[in-house]
């Protein structure tokens, strides 16, 4: 493809059509139109380009454009994938739209995402059926009757979602996670998500997520169909999605109770109907699907009592175990095991019963796939399909509690995670290093990939996102950074606090809090409070709160708050202080006076006792280099820009960064990490120091 002519029809758009059709409120930024061009090359020359794009850049744009001008001169396919809902919500309503008209049209875009974000027909009709009893109120009744009559059935596209959607309601009343239950849906034909599904194989621009990419990938391309330009919008979250996508998992739920449990009632009527449609032609048949019918029954009650019976015994080891953690590290609720560990100590014997009854499970449903093969019409009507899915997933459930109860992968790590209440909720097996896997569909699903996000560099440096992404030796990769186009030096102040005690103190929290209340009384600007542990976000609410002079409304992220409610009624305080928990450190656009002071409390280290992380360090020490300039350092250094990112959005925005933790100041590592985050900032020997340079950045500018 011509290079030269993209370049020229994409420079037009950034220079021409966007300052016409945005009239005064598009600046054209050269940072900008150097990254679309950089996008348009690895496109026309079916490259990866790794790129960095501080804030205020207009990353999204600059890689939208140029996906609509390849798509639209080459008459290939592109997929757009991004981590956060915000973001996605922010291209399709607002950037993908006005890409496209900026580019003059000719590509059709559209939108898919994970089957969970779609409500089902089948499951709200039997909602509603229920009356109001079953409902609980009016209210929701109409709210799902809304659902219904919306254009896409997303979940989230009806607004008081967050007030109905329990855990429960959500796994009635969104598609099932398994197939199989769609295959002899009457609702099929007008389907929510077949019809989103349809869209996006007929679009020429597909925005998903990062987990449907590699849903996607898992279904040999049949979600989105081939595609030839791969853009990864905060590409700094592929490693943890793909860990989290090929972590395998059983629950207590696993053979029974939730919509991927290998048994679900609707499987009676399937088998039922088989063995209508098998006695038409032989009674012995269709005895034989009966008696195999009832072996399953009776397999699946003895595989489901016997894994309550197991995580029962599991429950007490961990409580056992967890005696020991101390208080931050408790809150992951994550321990390893491995062969003849303790966790599993008691539990041997009814681990081998499970595995007979799902074996079990499995053979029956053979024998009974064995049966309706041999007839037609339960082939056309999806019958042979859904009982074949059914022997699958007994098997897939067997291989799957094997590998976890054996433990003996060495490129593994196994774990079980805990309830709020420390009840044990699920064995997992995770793997160490997905970089491989990463890489090979960075390089093979298109043929070319731009992967973005505003950090992905360590002072420059990118080896530690190219590593985690399998790139590090991709002979087609190359990297690129721009910086914001925002004067940060003269908009962000950035407040450090080596006054206070190390926040591995006990007394600590108290300090920050009274750093944070001064503050707050002597700005009354919002304020953000990004955290890294809950125990931290209930404290610092408890002793922020309170009545009487110079009280400021609080807002914290406890349990059951929903981040919408929470970000709105902040909007609307005066003076506000939000306290959040790590989905506050990104993804949150609160411009100008909106927020104006951003703390952050603690350096968001990875928790070393995490497993994967965990495992992860073991394997850099094996490899004979030291993990904690390798992994923990690169990552903190990512994560801050990425909560001090939250404060400056807009080129007239100004604010205030402090950070109360002091090993920013008196650790070995600090200087380093601190010049890796900002060129700027001044370490305060007192409060009213802080308080004082406060008042000085802020200057005469009105208080809200
Ligand atoms: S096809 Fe599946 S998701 Fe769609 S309405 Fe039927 S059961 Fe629900």
């Amino acid at each position: 493809m011509e290079t030269t002519s993209l370049h020229a029809a994409v420079a037009s758009v950034f220079n021409d059509r966007l300052p016409e059709l945005l009239r005064g409120a598009f600046e054209v930024r050269s940072q900008q139109v150097e990254m679309a061009l950089r996008v348009t090359d690895a496109l026309a020359a079916e490259r990866l380009a790794v790129i960095e794009a501080e804030t205020g850049l207009g990353k999204s744009l600059a890689y939208l454009v140029p996906a609509v001008v390849f798509c639209r001169e080459s008459g290939r396919r592109a997929v757009v994938s991004t981590h956060t809902r915000n973001l996605q919500r922010q291209l399709i309503v607002k950037d993908f739209p006005l890409a496209l008209s900026a580019a003059g049209g000719g590509v059709k875009g559209a939108v898919l995402m994970g089957r969970a974000n779609y409500a089902c027909r089948r499951g709200i009709e039997s909602v509603l059926k229920m009356g109001r009893a079953g409902l609980g109120s009016d209210e929701l009744a109409q709210w799902l009757r809304d659902l219904l009559a919306s254009e896409t059935g997303e979940l989230e596209s009806i607004p008081g979602g967050s007030r109905f959607l329990s855990p429960e309601l959500r796994a009635t009343i969104a598609c099932p996670a398994r197939e199989t239950v769609c295959a002899r849906c009457p609702r099929r034909s007008d389907c929510f998500m077949f019809a989103a599904r349809k869209r996006a194989l007929e679009a020429d621009v597909v925005m998903v997520n990062h987990a449907l990419l590699f849903s996607d990938a898992a279904a040999s391309g049949a979600l989105l169909g081939p595609f030839s330009a791969l853009v990864v919008d905060e590409a700094h979250h592929l490693e943890d999605v793909a860990t989290d996508f090929f972590t395998l998992r059983y629950s207590p739920y696993a053979v029974k109770g939730a919509h991927d449990s290998v048994y679900s009632p609707e499987c009676d009527e399937t088998i039922a109907y088989a063995r209508a449609i098998v006695a038409q032609d032989s009674e012995t048949e269709a005895k034989r699907v009966e008696d195999s019918w009832a072996a399953f029954l009776a397999a699946a009650r003895e595989a489901d009592g016997k894994t309550a019976e197991l995580f029962r015994v599991l429950d007490r080891n961990f409580r056992e175990m967890a005696r020991r953690w101390t208080r931050e590290w408790a809150e992951s609720r994550q321990v390893t095991y491995g062969e003849g560990a303790p966790l599993l100590y008691g539990g041997e014997t009814i681990a081998a019963e499970i595995s007979r009854a799902l074996a079990r499970m499995e053979s029956s449903t053979a024998d009974i796939v064995e049966v309706v093969r041999a007839f037609d019409a339960l082939g056309e009507t999806g019958v042979e399909g859904t009982v074949r899915s059914m022997r699958e997933a007994a098997g897939e459930a067997l291989a799957r509690f094997e590998f976890l109860t054996t433990a003996s992968a060495e490129d593994h790590v196994f774990y079980v995670r805990a309830d709020e209440s420390m009840r044990v909720s699920e064995l997992a097996a995770s793997p160490v290093d997905v970089s491989p896997r990463l890489g090979a569909l960075l390089e093979d699903s298109a043929t070319s990939a731009i992967l973005t996000s505003a950090t992905l560099a360590v002072d420059g440096d990118f080896s530690y996102t190219l590593d985690r992404l399998g790139l590090a030796r991709s002979a087609r990769a190359s990297v690129e950074r721009y910086e914001s186009p925002f004067d940060l030096a003269a908009q962000r102040a950035v407040l450090l606090a080596p006054f206070l005690p190390d926040p591995s103190e006990e007394i600590f929290l108290v300090e920050a809090a009274r750093v944070m209340r001064a503050v707050a009384i002597s700005t009354r600007r919002r304020m953000l409070v990004l955290c890294t542990a809950k125990s931290q976000v209930s404290r610092l609410s408890a002793l922020l709160s309170g009545e009487g002079e110079g009280a400021f409304p609080v807002f914290a992220q406890t349990e059951g708050g929903s981040r919408v409610d929470l970000l709105d009624s902040f909007r609307r305080s005066a003076g506000g202080v939000l306290i959040g928990l790590a989905s506050f450190w990104e993804g949150i656009d609160l411009p100008g006076e909106l927020l104006e002071v951003l703390v952050i409390l603690k350096l968001p280290f990875l928790v070393p006792g995490q497993p994967v992380v965990q495992a992860r360090t073991r394997r850099v020490v094996d490899a004979g280099e030291d993990a904690f300039e390798r992994m923990f350092i690169p990552d903190v250094v990512l994560k801050l820009r990425q909560g001090m990112g939250r404060l400056i959005r807009t080129g007239s925005d100004r604010g205030a960064v402090i950070i109360l933790d002091r090993r920013l100041w008196h650790s070995h590592y600090g200087e380093s990490v601190l010049r890796a985050v900002t060129k700027q900032s001044t370490a305060c020997d007192t409060l009213d120091e802080m308080i004082e340079r406060l008042s000085l950045h802020f200057g005469n500018t009105e208080q809200r």
